[in-house]
């Protein structure tokens, strides 16, 4: 028996870190949204009991290290499963790019696992299991758009943004989301209005969305690495309404509401950039699989 599961990657309309706490964990407020662009899971059962992780990816770990083991053996643990699988990842999520799509493959392998396995969870109960793996697996089961609270692991659904495109591009360069976090000084930033952002997504005002977009993280990636500026400065001149780093980088995304713009920017970015991309949003959690 096989499973067939997307695992679509994730922007951050808006990033907030509020504070440190005492467990470690940094305190945030964030606008995810899903895109229309997603990693492939096939999910088979295998008459050994083991977990098996096949990816032509060189960048995605075949060993526990992969989310999407995690996710399988944290379902085998807790609910006493003596079945193998094998996970096929077909990865068209740029890795290490502040798009989440470990996370995501993690969720799609929760969703996907629950059928396989018959276990009959809800999405809240497998949310609740994804937090144990990553701050923004939680949201990756849902999908759709949402505010997190918390260390990532409380949603709150929202409404899809307006129709447009998101142009991505990402440099040639790895981020350690850890190491992003650690430079980071919250008292040393300009927050963004993350109650400006749900109101313009209640209203389904696209200037507003764009008006708003912001990411505490962007100053600390962008001192790192200049050339996630230059993408920046580029969108930009190319006529994007909106342009923001998602996650703690490097992937720079730029939204437009005209085809003819969005061609413009993506051919503009192809001769810069190792990956570039031009999708719609997914937004509703109705379009995930
Ligand atoms: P986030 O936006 O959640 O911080 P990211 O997009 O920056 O995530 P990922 O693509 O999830 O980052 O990869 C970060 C690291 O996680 C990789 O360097 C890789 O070693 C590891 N990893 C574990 N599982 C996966 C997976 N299924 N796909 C890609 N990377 C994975």
């Amino acid at each position: 028996m096989k499973i067939l599961v997307k695992a679509p990657a994730k922007i951050n309309l808006a990033l907030d870190v509020l504070h440190k706490r005492n467990d470690g964990y940094h305190e945030v407020e964030m606008i995810m949204t899903t895109i229309d662009l997603a990693d492939r899971l096939e999910l088979s059962l295998l008459e050994q009991n083991q977990i098996h992780i096949i990816s032509q990816n060189r960048y995605v770990p075949d060993d526990q290290r992969n989310l999407a083991y995690q996710a399988a053996q944290i379902l085998k643990d807790r609910f006493g499963i003596k079945q193998g699988v094998a996970i096929s990842i077909e990865k068209t999520i740029p890795v290490a790019a502040g798009l989440a799509g470990g996370s995501s493959d993690a969720a799609a392998a929760l969703r996907g696992l629950n059928k396989l396995w018959n276990l009959g969870l809800s999405l809240d109960e497998l949310a609740e299991i994804g937090s144990e793996i990553g701050s923004d697996v939680s949201f990756c089961v849902y999908g759709g758009t949402a505010l997190a609270k918390g260390r990532g692991e409380q949603i709150k659904e929202l409404p899809a943004p307006p129709t447009c495109w998101v142009i991505l591009a990402k440099p040639f360069i790895g981020v350690s989301t850890a190491d992003v976090y650690r430079r980071l000084d919250v008292n040393a930033v300009t927050h963004p209005n993350i109650g400006a952002m749900v109101d313009a997504l209640h209203h389904s005002d696209y200037q507003a969305v764009c008006r708003n977009v912001g990411n505490v993280l962007e100053d600390v990636t962008l001192n790192l690495h200049p050339e996630v500026a230059q993408i920046k400065d580029q969108m930009k001149r190319f006529g994007a309404d909106a342009v923001l780093m998602s996650g703690s980088g490097p992937t720079v995304f730029g939204l437009v509401q005209h085809d003819s713009r969005m061609h413009r920017i993506y051919n503009g970015l192809r001769g810069f950039c190792d990956q570039v991309f031009a999708v719609r949003m997914l937004g509703d959690r109705n379009k995930l699989d």
